[in-house]
């Protein structure tokens, strides 16, 4: 199959030709048509799938150009995957031109602070600590948000982030649609999803 059977903007079909994606993965295959009706999702798949892209274009394809407010937010285990995940969304959103901002931990808040208050970002990805660090000061408004993304749910259980998920979460509308996606579903992530997600699809490779 190919990219533009999707319902996606014709911005994001551009993008995608202009990267040289011709096919979607079989993850993207399965998440994408759901999460493109509005469904919450819980995707169970690897990093090297093309999960970034899963949950990334549905979530794109939602930005209001018009609307300086946070739409979209993305939780990450680490620095490292936060990120890896922020030059995807950012490659993926370049003719839908959404501005997408990364925070994480172990460095200036302050720094931080400065540049979300001067560039708008309308998708924030970070590490929970950080991200909800910058909600309880204020400076992260989430009355905009459409999408919240949970990225390696896994990884963010076994690292201790379950509480400070929950805060994230809870703060955010709850009209948003939120995709959650893991390597694996220990009963701790089936009860994050069943507490959190409303209605969600299961779609696994
Ligand atoms: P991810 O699993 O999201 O980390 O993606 C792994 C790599 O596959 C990244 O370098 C993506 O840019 C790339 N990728 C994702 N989806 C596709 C696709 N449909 N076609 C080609 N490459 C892709």
């Amino acid at each position: 199959m190919k990219f533009n059977e999707f319902n996606l903007k014709p911005e994001l079909i551009h993008t995608l030709d202009d990267m040289g994606f011709e096919e979607p993965t079989p993850i993207q295959q399965q998440a994408i048509p759901h999460a493109l009706e509005g469904r919450d999702v819980i995707g169970q798949a690897q990093t090297g799938t093309g999960k970034t892209a899963a949950f990334g274009l549905p979530m794109l394809n939602k930005i209001h150009n018009n609307n300086k407010g946070i739409q979209g937010i993305v939780i990450a285990p680490t620095r490292e995957l936060a990120i890896q995940v922020q030059e995807e969304i950012f490659r993926l959103g370049k003719d839908v031109r959404a501005r997408v901002f990364t925070v994480y931990g172990g460095t200036s808040i302050q720094k931080q602070i400065e540049r979300i208050k001067r560039n708008h970002p309308q998708i924030i990805v970070g590490t929970p600590g950080r991200v909800l660090d910058l909600i309880n000061r204020r400076v992260l408004n989430l009355k905009d948000i459409e999408t919240v993304i949970l990225d390696e749910a896994d990884e963010m259980l076994n690292m201790g982030f379950i509480d400070d998920i929950k805060a994230i979460i809870q703060k955010t509308p709850a009209t948003r649609q939120t995709l959650l996606f893991s390597a694996t579903m220990p009963p701790a992530i089936k009860k994050l999803g069943e507490q959190f997600l409303t209605d969600a699809i299961h779609v696994k490779i």
